[in-house]
């Protein structure tokens, strides 16, 4: 589904690494297309691009480091996450109805006033403090109910099982 794309502003390699990436995991098995992340972190990518070859999909990491013009020049809507935002239950129907791809903005750091002022809606999960990746988990499923039963077809397939781990490597078991 190319509908759904997320920009992660404000990574700081330093101490963001692991969030970013939960960003960019989320985002995947989610069903958003690609992930713009504001700073160039090449640890993220890895890993991503990691997941992506065994688990499947064609989901990928762009590096910007000019947000504001990704936003300027987004062909679609845009939905910044905020807690300052309107509760997403009062606009779901809205933004549902929306026929452009989606671009999600997230932040890290303290996003800049003008990601409100760009943003066509800034949108609330609560009002409280949490983490852009429950945020994100949540609107992209309040969105599409089915967003998180994404069926890539990874070389590693997992068997769903109320037992055990159980994966498949279907590129070592079909010759
Ligand atoms: N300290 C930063 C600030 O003052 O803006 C916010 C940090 S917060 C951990 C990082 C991101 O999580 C935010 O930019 C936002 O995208 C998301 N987020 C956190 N709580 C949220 C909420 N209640 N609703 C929507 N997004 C939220």
């Amino acid at each position: 589904m190319d509908f759904y794309n997320v920009l992660r502003m404000g990574h700081r390699p330093e101490r963001d690494k692991r969030v970013t990436t939960h960003v960019a995991l989320t985002s995947r098995a989610f069903g958003a297309k690609k992930m713009y992340l504001h700073r160039s972190d090449s640890r993220v990518i890895e890993t991503i691009n990691n997941v992506v070859s065994k688990f499947g999909g064609d989901f990928t990491v762009e590096t910007t480091t000019n947000p504001k013009k990704t936003i300027k020049e987004w062909d679609g809507k845009i939905m910044h996450l905020t807690m300052f935002g309107l509760p997403i239950d009062d606009k779901l129907v809205e933004i549902k109805n929306v026929k452009e791809p989606i671009l999600v903005v997230v932040g890290a750091e303290k996003v800049p006033p003008w990601v409100f002022e760009y943003s066509d809606f800034n949108i609330a999960i609560g009002s409280q403090p949490h983490s852009e990746v429950s945020a994100l988990a949540i609107a992209l499923s309040k969105l599409n109910e089915d967003s998180y039963n994404q069926n890539f077809e990874g070389p590693i397939q997992v068997i769903p099982s109320g037992e055990r781990r159980n994966m498949v490597d279907i590129s070592k078991s079909e010759d």
